[in-house]
């Protein structure tokens, strides 16, 4: 099958770095991970070249100029960026690429690469109450942060409809085995029915979520 540019995007902890990680855990000669640009300081654990290349803004805005993004976006007041080498080198070695992105960058993604050579999926968490519970045990922002992430959500969730495919992250597994069959079938897939609903749901949830711990 011809390679394919696999855009995740979700509210942050709904889990789509664990599902890109298990993608490629699963199928190493199937997929492969995209390392991005950033100029947010590294989380506890996270090595440079791996989750992200870290980068000083005066640097960022070189890559930047330099035409190196196939997109870019700032989120939560730090920039982030998808390098072109990076989609090439793994197309080129005939991996379907996961781009672990906010939406901004996924539309900007899906100009560059408009279907059928990319497919754009959306992550929701099973619940707002699950979100709150995932981001919190992460532990890797503080609460002002956290909260930030929560509002960024709220703007996320109410474009989730625009994408393709929407996935409910409840179960690992599944979620993981959805996303692959999505990618495989990637132009037969109907739309799910309920997702709207399902949205609009959530972010009313989220919305009562945010007025609790502001
Ligand atoms: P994102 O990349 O969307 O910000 P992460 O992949 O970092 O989210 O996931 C946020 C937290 O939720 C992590 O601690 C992760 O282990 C957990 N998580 C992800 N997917 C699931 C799942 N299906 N069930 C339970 N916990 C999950
Ligand atoms: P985090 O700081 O939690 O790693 O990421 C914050 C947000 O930035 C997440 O929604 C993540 O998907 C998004 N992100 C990560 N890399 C990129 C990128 O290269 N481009 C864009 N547009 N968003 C990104």
């Amino acid at each position: 099958m011809k390679p394919v540019v696999v855009v995740l995007a979700a509210p942050s902890g709904s889990g789509k770095t664990t599902i890109a990680r298990a993608l490629i855990a699963r199928w190493p000669e199937r997929y492969g991970f995209s390392v991005s640009a950033t100029t947010r300081p590294p989380r506890a654990g996270e090595r440079d070249g791996e989750a992200y290349y870290f980068v000083s803004r005066p640097e960022f805005d070189e890559k930047r100029r330099g035409g190196e993004f196939l997109e870019w976006a700032e989120y939560a007041g730090e920039l982030y960026g998808t390098l072109a080498r990076e989609v090439d080198r793994l197309l080129g070695v005939g991996r379907h690429v996961l781009l672990d992105i906010e939406v901004q960058g996924a539309r900007q993604v899906r100009r560059a690469y408009p279907p059928p050579e990319s497919v754009a999926v959306f992550i929701l968490p099973p619940s707002a109450t699950e979100l709150l519970r995932r981001l919190e045990g992460r532990r890797t922002e503080s609460p002002t942060e956290r909260a930030r992430r929560l509002e960024t959500a709220v703007a996320e969730l109410q474009q989730a409809e625009t994408f393709d495919h929407v996935v409910v992250n409840d179960d690992l597994d599944t979620t993981v085995a959805a996303v692959d069959q999505i990618v495989a079938g990637r132009q037969s897939a109907p739309p799910d029915p309920g997702a709207a609903k399902r949205i609009r749901t959530l972010v009313g949830e989220l919305k009562r979520q945010i007025k609790e711990i502001s």
